[in-house]
């Protein structure tokens, strides 16, 4: 019986797990985490909509509905493509037939300088949770009136695609909340959140039509969006724009974009597109590999 490796207990992990269960193949997924993290509900985590259980789901429970599949609790930290292996972090080793990488993506920061060190990312549960804890310390202490907040709290969100426009509508919600129903005393006049993007307008995947209504709604909502305007640096202060204004920010997140490159599949040979994605052939294998396969299959047959 062959045996299957999957890489990731994500969308693209569990979906190949459904289309194996049945097939006469023993599967073994892959994960960091003992849970999927629902992603597109991370927003509602960080902006203390959804408690983090609710965006969890055990991937052993997933499993239960796949007999044929089993879960191993473990970090990869690579392939031995050659040898047939998958190589997790704490020395044990995995061996297949199949590989199938599903491993998801990383924030982008396309090399702005400290992004990394300032801005806070919303990808995994712990980005999530973190972004909640900053957000409400920084409300928090707006209300005690401490000496260093002697600014409103400002959130920036750096990236006017889907997670970016979500998250700076969520945040606007949040406050509304913080000042009305738990009665924080911010002055809503300079407690702002402001949303900048590169581009000359918002989502700009979805139709100008569109664009246009996620501008107008976030803007009813009191959400400050500024569009056009490359960012050239993060500091503990705030987002430089490209032009040297410094826009100060008590919290800022980073929306901008996902990446391959800093990822286990970043490891894989051959070559990039957009993003470092990995080149797949029409049936999504690497090239060479389906030819490494039937030859190892024929050479089974000769022998
Ligand atoms: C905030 C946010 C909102 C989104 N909203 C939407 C939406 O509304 N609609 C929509 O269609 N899409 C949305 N998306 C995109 C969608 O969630 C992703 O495209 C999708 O989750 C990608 O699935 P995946 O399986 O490829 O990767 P992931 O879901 O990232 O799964 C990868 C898995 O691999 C595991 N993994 C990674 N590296 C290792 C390693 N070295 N060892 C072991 N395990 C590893 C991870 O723990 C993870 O479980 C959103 C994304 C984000 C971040």
């Amino acid at each position: 019986m062959d045996r299957v490796v999957i890489v990731g207990g994500g969308f693209a992990g569990l979906a190949a797990v459904r289309r194996l269960a049945g097939a006469p193949a023993e599967v073994e997924v892959v994960d960091q985490h003992n849970f999927h993290t629902f992603q597109p509900l991370l927003y509602q985590v960080a902006t203390a909509g959804l408690d983090p259980a609710d965006v969890a789901y055990p991937i052993r429970t997933v499993l239960r509905r796949a007999p044929n599949a089993r879960f191993v609790h473990g970090r990869v930290s690579g392939f031995d493509l050659a040898a047939r292996s998958v190589r997790l972090e704490d020395g044990r080793s995995l061996s297949y037939d199949y590989l199938i990488v599903a491993s998801g993506a990383t924030a982008a920061v396309f090399g702005v300088p400290g992004v990394a060190e300032h801005a806070l990312f919303l990808y995994t549960l712990d980005d999530a949770r973190w972004v909640r804890n900053q957000v409400l310390a920084a409300l928090e202490r707006s209300d005690a009136g401490a000496p260093h907040e002697a600014l409103a709290p400002v959130i920036v969100v750096v990236g006017g695609g889907p997670t970016g426009v979500e998250t700076a509508g969520a945040m606007a919600e949040l406050i509304d909340i913080a000042i009305r129903h738990d009665r924080l005393r911010l002055d809503p006049r300079r407690t702002r959140v402001v949303l900048l993007d590169a581009k000359e307008r918002l989502l700009p995947g979805f139709s100008p039509a569109a664009s246009a209504y996620a501008e107008r709604t976030l803007r009813a909502r009191g959400v400050e969006v500024r569009l056009g305007l490359g960012v050239d640096a993060v500091s503990a202060g705030g987002v430089t724009l490209v032009g040297g204004e410094l826009v100060t920010a008590s919290v800022v997140i980073w929306a901008a974009g996902v990446t391959v490159d800093g990822t286990v599949a970043a490891g894989l040979p051959g070559r990039r597109g957009p993003g470092g994605r990995v080149v797949v052939e029409p049936g999504l294998s690497l090239p060479g590999s389906r030819g490494l396969r039937r030859r190892r299959c024929r050479r089974r047959a000769g022998s």
